[in-house]
This record gives C-alpha cells, structure tokens and sequence, in this order.
C-alpha cells in the first residue's frame, strides 16, 4: 500500500472511537470501582477488547486495583497512550498523572479537561471502554455523558436503603441524559461468615433487584460482601480474571451486559 493508503488507514483507526460503558453510583464506598474492574476482566475473558477510564478523578482507585501504581502514561503529540498492565487492560486513570498520595483538588471545568484527556487518548485496538465515574450525580458526572454519550450505563447500589435512594438518583440522572441504563447490580448482598459459614446480611438483601424490578430495569447480579474479594482487590488481582469462585458473580454479570 501507498502512503497515502496507510495514513487513510491509521485516521480511520484513529477515528474508531470505542464504545463507552459507564459504571456510576450514587454515592460512595458502595463497590462501584470494585465491580468497574472485576466486569472489565470478565469481559475481556469473554474476548472484548477492553480498556478502562478512571474518571474517579477526585479519589482514583485504578491503579491499586490493576497493579499498575507509579506508572506514567506517555503521550503522542497531545493524546495520552494508556498505560499496560498484567490484566492486558489498557487503562488511565488521574491516579497515573498526580503523585501518589498527592489530593487532587480541581474545581468543575478543570476537572472535566482532565477527564477529557483520559476519554480522547489514543484506544487504539479498544472496542469497549468501561469508565469508572465519581460517586454520585453532579458536574463532573454530566460533562462526561453528555460530551461522551456512553452506550450505555451499570449502577451498583449495596442492599441499604439510603445507598437505594442515591441508586434511584443516578438512575433517573442517566435518564434524563438519555443514556440507556444496562442494569443495577447489587453488592455487599450476604456475608458469609469465613468461621462458622452462616450467611447474614449486614445492609439487608434483595433491596436493589426490587428497586429495579419496580423502575422496570434489568437486575444483573448480585455479589456477597467476601473478604476474599476485598484481599485480591487490594492485591490488584481481581478474582473475575480466572476461574476464581470468588469472581463467579462477576463473570456472570459480564455475560448478561455482554448481551
Ligand atoms: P467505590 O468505588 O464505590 O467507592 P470500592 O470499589 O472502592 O467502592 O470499594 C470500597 C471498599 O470496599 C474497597 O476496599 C473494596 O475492596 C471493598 N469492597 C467492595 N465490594 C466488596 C465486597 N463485595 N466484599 C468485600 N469488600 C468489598
């Protein structure tokens, strides 16, 4: 082929933008980047070519749940390259480009440009961008899905009441966005007692599959309160990647958002 041939080439690949999941909630510490990860892995087992956006911009928790703490993304020309990692995840996350530790303290706009950043990088090869979003409904949030229009979104919600309230919030934000919402999940439904094996449910369950049967959404899965979820997570190595049991709920939310 000519050169011209290839440049028309690269341009297209370069314009083949991948298609974006977001994955929100409506307030924190609900497990919404725990899941982000654990459905990504899952769904590149399942053969998509996967990567993932840390828009967690203010608290970015990527890095530790991918093992890929203390890189630094390099960039070409003014788009970012996203950074490798053992999962074969390509990702970037504002936890890539502050010092560690370092707060990251930007107001609204700022915040939105960086996010930006992340989003227009060079995915080159990805098909399917899962982007881990704050907790919550506010600015941030909306420059995202309104610039970005993600095909579609996941909200995770825990079993409690108060997280359901917030849940319902995000939900009928990504509505009035028009932004399809995929499903809920809900997690940190049962805990098993790692001694005696007693299943207890510490915020209730059931309460989030109810709260999307009564807004007509699909259900996509539930997924216990496990220590073990909460070592590997912490290790980087999210249980949904192999054949762990303690990713089983995970895969199985990967094959109904896959569908
Ligand atoms: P969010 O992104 O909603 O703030 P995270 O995914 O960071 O929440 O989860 C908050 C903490 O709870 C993390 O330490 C994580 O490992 C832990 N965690 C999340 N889901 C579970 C679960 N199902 N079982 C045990 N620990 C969990």
């Amino acid at each position: 082929p000519g050169i011209t041939d290839v440049r028309i080439a690269m341009t297209a690949e370069r314009s083949a933008a991948p298609v974006i999941v977001a994955v929100g909630s409506g307030k924190g510490g609900v497990g919404k980047s725990t899941l982000a990860v654990n459905l990504a892995v899952a769904l590149k087992r399942l053969g998509k070519r996967v990567g993932m956006v840390d828009a967690d911009i203010y608290g970015p928790s990527l890095p530790r749940l991918l093992a890929s703490e203390g890189q630094r993304p390099e960039a070409e020309g003014k788009r970012l390259i996203p950074v490798p990692n053992a999962q074969g995840i390509p990702m970037l996350s504002m936890g890539h480009l502050a010092k560690p530790g370092q707060a990251i303290a930007w107001r609204g706009p700022m915040a939105g440009n960086a996010l930006g950043q992340l989003i227009d990088a060079d995915w080159r090869g990805t098909e399917l961008l899962i982007v881990d979003l704050p907790p919550g409904t506010g600015d941030v949030q909306l420059t995202m899905i309104q610039r970005y229009k993600p095909a579609g979104a996941v909200i995770v919600s825990t079993p409690q009441d108060l997280a359901l309230i917030d849940a319902a919030r995000a939900i009928s934000f990504f509505d009035q966005a028009k932004v399809p919402v995929i499903g809920m999940v809900e997690n940190m439904a049962g805990y098993v007692c790692p001694h005696c094996g007693e299943v207890s449910d510490p915020f209730g369950s059931g309460g989030a599959e109810a709260e999307a049967a009564a807004m007509g959404l699909a259900f996509l899965g539930r997924v216990p309160l496990d220590i073990a979820l909460r070592r590997a997570s912490d290790e980087g190595q999210p249980p949904a990647a192999g054949d762990d049991p303690v990713g089983a709920p995970f895969r199985a939310i990967a094959e109904r958002v896959a569908h």
